[in-house]
């Protein structure tokens, strides 16, 4: 800017110096003229004058009155020379020259005689001798040049000083621009600097001040902005949901952490066509459409073994063009929710199909008795008998599913400590006329614990596992029941000699209703390991498993002391 400012300052000058010359030398030039034309009329008269009060001959006339720089030529009427003071050879026609022809006038031309440039002159007098007067243009000539010269020389040391003195003032009249500059660029950082108002110019003062004040309202409302960015960034950060944002054309404008951590997104990523970064066809469809239709659209999509609710919502920015974010998608982790949905399903599923045996059963004897197709007592009594063990079967499933349902629902921690020990006897006299009548001996090893639990949980934690190693095993057999502390554990292991557990069914038999034995429905519920498994989650415990075919089954129960 210095520099431009400066070359067009000089371009000015230059150019109006020139115009200056211009009309100084037509000046010069017109002046002149008018100057020759009456100096000439003034030597022509002295000439006329002089020659008419001459006596002698007209060669002595011109050697008398013509000098250097003046010369007299003495014409007849023909205008055929007959004297000439820079010439002696005489008799020569100038009739054609342009001063004789506009007699009165002034030519100029180079002598042919004399070989200079000369300024001519004649006049006709009254016997028709005809008088010419020229002088040399020399004089004239050398006045140009060094008014010319002069003008010049003068106009280079005005443009010098003129330049060194712009120079100066533009210094003083950029230096506030450069303030201004450093002020934007410091409002562009983010910070607020006040530009002093320094300039020896008070507009510029002026503008500065004002500057000063818009600067700072800005530099505030930028603060602001960030600051509401931040708390924006933050919010959605800790949303713990992914939140993407996507403009007209697919691409991405906005990404938050946890979408960051779903897609291995990073910066660069910006701008990005969806297609990108998404390999789900149905999710990238899904924001294609809410794009094109305006219409928002949940689905559900499973990313690296993950299932995310994805939400998409259109955003009326009223938008054609630009990069303004047009589509807005929120995947929300649903895996373990999906997982319980799935898990409930199959419960109702397998509740239902539990129910319907023994239900299915007592109708039928029901039915049997209502349309008496039963002869016999006996045959009555059986019915009966068949009756109350489905009822009996159907009570123990209902005891058990409720017992689950508390389980998963109720999360808080027993305060009272009781003793494992004496609820383990309880379990114990209970099943002891089951291990009686498969002859099956318990032993049990156990010592005085205090631990703070229900004790219906640890009631039936025990109660299922010796009840298995009972059911599962053939007459004649032990189990072996320990109740001890070690290190900081309180550890229940019930061993017997039973069947065993087939080493592919090993991982599943603590689901719900899983039967090795799907036939064997009268056996138990189904649902006894599932329940061991909660009441141990419940007390952060950790359940062990061994077990051989044909050998035997032993499950350790470790609970924190
Ligand atoms: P159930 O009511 O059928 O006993 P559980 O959940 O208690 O249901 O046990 C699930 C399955 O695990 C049983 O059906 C059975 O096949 C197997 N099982 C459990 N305990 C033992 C064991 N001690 N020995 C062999 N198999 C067992």
């Amino acid at each position: 800017m210095k520099r431009a400012i400066i070359r067009n300052n000089i371009l000015l000058l230059v150019g109006a110096f020139m115009l200056f010359f211009i009309i100084v030398f037509f000046s010069l030039f017109a002046f002149e003229k008018r100057n020759q034309a009456s100096f000439m009329t003034f030597i022509l008269n002295e000439v006329e004058i002089e020659y008419e009060q001459y006596t002698g001959t007209d060669a002595a006339f011109v050697d008398d009155y013509g000098y250097d720089g003046r010369r007299i030529t003495i014409m007849n009427e023909q205008a055929i020379v007959i004297a000439d003071t820079h010439h002696n050879e005489v008799g020569y026609d100038e009739s054609a020259q342009d001063e004789i022809v506009n007699l009165g006038t002034i030519a100029s031309r180079t002598s042919a005689h004399i070989g200079e440039e000369l300024l001519y002159m004649a006049t006709q007098l009254s016997d028709g001798t005809i008088l010419r007067v020229s002088i040399t243009l020399e004089t004239q000539t050398q006045l140009y040049s060094v008014i010319i010269w002069g003008l010049s020389i003068g106009s280079i040391i005005i443009i010098v000083i003129y330049y060194f003195g712009l120079k100066e003032v533009n210094k003083n009249l950029l230096k506030p621009w450069m303030k201004v500059k450093e002020g934007l660029l410091a409002l562009n950082e983010g910070h607020y600097q006040v530009m002093s108002l320094t300039s020896p110019y008070s507009e510029i003062n002026d503008l500065l001040y004002e500057m000063n004040i818009i600067n700072e309202g800005t530099s505030k409302h930028l603060a602001q902005i960030e600051a509401y960015h931040h708390q924006l960034d933050r919010i959605l950060n800790t949303l713990q949901q992914a939140v993407l944002l996507f403009n007209r054309d697919d691409k991405l404008t906005y990404f938050n952490q946890d979408a960051q951590k779903i897609f291995n997104l990073e910066d660069d990523d910006l701008d990005a066509p969806s297609y990108w970064f998404i390999r789900d066809n149905q999710l990238k469809n899904v924001i294609h459409e809410t794009n094109q239709s305006q219409q928002d659209a949940i689905i559900d999509v499973v990313i690296d073994e993950h299932t995310y609710e994805a939400k998409t919502i259109y955003l009326n920015t009223y938008e054609e063009f630009g990069d303004k974010p047009r589509v807005l998608l929120i995947l929300k982790d649903v895996t373990s929710q999906r997982q319980l949905e799935q898990v409930k399903r199959d419960f109702i599923a397998h509740a239902s199909h539990e129910l319907k045996s023994p239900l299915t059963s007592i109708r039928g004897n029901a039915e049997l008795i209502e349309y008496d197709m039963l002869k016999t007592k006996e045959e009555i009594k059986k019915s009966a008998r068949q009756i109350n063990k489905q009822t009996t079967l159907m009570t123990a499933l209902i005891e058990d599913m409720l017992m689950l349902s508390k389980l998963e629902n109720i999360e808080e921690k027993p305060k009272n400590e009781h003793d494992l020990s004496s609820i383990l006897d309880d379990v114990i006299e209970q099943l002891s006329i089951e291990a009686k009548n498969k002859d099956i001996h318990i032993h049990v090893t156990s010592e005085k614990l205090l631990l703070k639990v229900d004790p219906l949980d640890m009631y039936k934690l025990f109660k299922n596992l010796i009840e298995n190693a009972i059911k599962y095993s053939d007459n004649n057999k032990e189990v072996h029941v320990t109740l001890k502390k070690i290190d900081r554990y309180v550890c229940f292991i019930v061993k017997d000699q039973g069947i065993g557990i087939p080493k592919e069914h090993q991982q599943r038999i603590f689901e719900r209703f899983y039967r090795i034995d799907k036939g064997r429905i009268d056996k138990g519920t189904g649902l006894g390991l599932a329940i061991v498994k909660h009441i141990a989650l419940k007390y952060d415990g950790q359940i062990a498993l061994n077990s051989s075919l044909q050998k035997g089954t032993e499950i350790t129960i470790k609970l924190h002391l």
